[in-house]
């Protein structure tokens, strides 16, 4: 028998119109490419995002159709994110950090006719534009004041694209299961593979991010994403914000420290989200010009493993609380957010960061597990490190167009290609990336351990380790650290570091001081790069 509720599909456009019937004058305030501080309301964007609905079906764009995106957070992809999907077409996100044969690929691959791009990526979109020969118009994300001058054929501004339509338009109503997003995975390893999002996908994790436990948003809440609308759609926050009447505000492509600081300060900004490395660049800043924060409580931290030094100094320098996240692009993508428990009310600091440093628990909407290498499920304790396998609502079932091979084990689960332990509370600790594993003798040396090790000395700006060759170990791990400016440290301190927080055997066999680390288009430090470069290091114990 069948339930006798309605049939409401879960539409991405219904968030937009709840902001706006319920939060209409709730404000998005954005730092624009072109220099001013935009400032507008939910009522504003959803009318603008019917506006340029009119103006996309004017370009002959059909429900189904790509349209791409190579922008920073700001007003106008946030229309754009709306009324593409909106439409029953797919707005897909394109990483502009990404190289450029790779970002001809995925424009190709996507079948993008129509790309919308910011100012900042004039000189990109001209190298691009002979290069892509599908994509037959090139929208400029400005007025008609701020229009490049550019040779670029078929260029079409944006602002004269919506003054030319009314906002007149119902959004359409059609199954749940339609694609409303495309996102390309990074591709350190092949072609960049494409995951393709639903409007029920979305919509449910972006209820799931809202949840107390999870970002615990509220219409009361104020939140600034620095982690990039191209980067897994800012990990759902664009949809999370309207879905509870969220403050948002949108940095742009301000994202050094004093620009982020400035718009933290000046709008009030309660809670954030990003990945480690922004937040070196924010707290650097912070330290040298002595400033605090008035407003900011919390941010989640992600994309790769937070270290406790960046926790431990907002917490106690900058009163800032950390919630560690973890995902994946194809998990939509947050897969687990740490919160504690009734039970750990009264742990003692050190023991609350410690909780603190795992990636937390899953979001209801995942499933999660972690197996040996017999494929055998491994025991929820804490220290059974394994490959950790996920399913859910908003976990992919397969890459778009099926290219990249089958992404599922044979019962259907999705192999993260991360490591890690499980404990039973439900908290995943990732150990590694399997790739970046250190596998010395039979034992596995865990990376992250060995870089939060690093970075929690004084003089320590960033680090991290790989296995290099050797001959008996068949690898060993060897450290790369980039100093803080003017700090002196020396490889034998930094070895001497290790003793008595690690057991022997997984302490370092090398250091070696590098004038900066390589990082990928998402901002992970590039370990593929890093062995490349080290490739022919001779260990000292070799
Ligand atoms: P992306 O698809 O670019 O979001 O990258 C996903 C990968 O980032 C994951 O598979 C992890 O290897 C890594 N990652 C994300 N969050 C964390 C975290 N909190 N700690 C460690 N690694 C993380």
């Amino acid at each position: 028998m069948l339930g006798l509720m309605m049939h409401w599909p879960l539409m991405i456009s219904s968030l937009i119109r709840h902001a706006d019937r319920n939060h209409g004058e709730t404000e998005i305030v954005s730092r624009t490419v072109e220099g001013p501080i935009h400032r507008y309301t939910y009522r504003d964007a959803h009318a603008r995002s019917r506006q340029l609905v009119n103006a996309l079906r004017r370009q002959g764009v059909a429900p189904g159709e790509r349209v791409g995106t190579l922008a920073w957070n700001g007003h106008r992809h946030f229309e754009l994110y709306y009324a593409v999907s909106g439409m029953g077409a797919i707005v897909h996100t394109i990483n502009p950090r990404l190289f450029l044969e790779q970002l001809t690929y995925i424009i190709e691959h996507a079948g993008d006719r129509l790309v919308f791009f910011d100012l900042s990526f004039v000189p990109l979109v001209e190298k691009l534009a002979p290069l892509c020969p599908g994509v037959t118009t090139w929208i400029a994300m400005t007025d008609r004041a701020n229009m490049p001058q550019s040779p670029l054929p078929h260029l079409i501004c944006y602002e004269d694209l919506l003054a030319a339509e009314g906002d007149d338009f119902e959004w359409p109503e059609f199954d749940e299961n339609t694609a409303a997003g495309l996102c390309y995975t990074s591709g350190t390893t092949g072609h960049p593979k494409g995951v393709l999002f639903s409007h029920r996908s979305t919509v449910l994790h972006a209820m799931a991010v809202c949840l107390p436990d999870a970002k615990g948003y509220s219409a009361q809440s104020v939140v600034l994403p620095i982690v990039p609308m191209f980067h897994v759609n800012a990990w759902g926050i664009p949809y999370a914000a309207p879905l509870v009447g969220a403050k948002l505000v949108l940095p742009g492509a301000g994202l050094d420290g004093k620009n982020l600081y400035e718009l933290f300060e000046s709008e009030g900004v309660e809670t954030s989200a990003g990945v480690p490395t922004v937040w070196l660049g924010l707290i650097q800043y912070m330290k040298e010009n002595n400033l605090r924060f008035s407003t900011l409580k919390s941010t989640t931290i992600g994309g790769s493993a937070c270290p406790p030094a960046m926790m431990k100094t907002l917490r106690d320098d900058f009163g800032v609380r950390v919630q560690h996240g973890w995902g994946m692009t194809e998990m939509s993508p947050v897969g687990t957010i740490c919160s504690p428990k009734a039970k750990h009310r009264d742990l003692s600091m050190d023991e609350r960061l410690a909780l603190s440093l795992k990636q937390g628990r899953p979001l209801f909407g995942v499933e999660m597990k972690n197996v040996g290498a017999d494929g055998v499920d491994l025991p929820r304790d804490g220290i059974a490190a394994g490959d950790v396998m996920v399913r859910g609502p908003w976990v992919l079932r397969d890459y778009f167009r099926g290219d990249g091979g089958n992404p599922l084990s044979a019962d259907g689960w999705f192999p993260t290609g991360d490591v890690g332990t499980i404990d039973s509370d439900g908290y995943l600790q990732i150990t590694d990336r399997s790739k970046d594993v250190i596998k010395s003798g039979g034992e596995w040396i865990s990376s992250i351990e060995l870089e939060n090790i690093a970075v929690s000395h004084p003089a320590v700006f960033e680090a991290a380790v790989i296995g290099v060759f050797h001959p008996k170990w068949g690898e060993r791990p060897l450290l790369l650290v980039v100093r803080k400016e003017g700090a002196t440290v020396t490889r034998d301190e930094m070895l001497k570091f290790y003793e008595g927080k690690i057991a022997k055997w997984s302490v370092p066999d090398d250091v070696v001081f590098v004038e900066e680390l390589p990082h990928t288009a998402t901002g992970k430090l590039s370990k593929k790069t890093l062995r490349e470069k080290f490739k022919e290091h001779r260990l000292p114990t070799a």
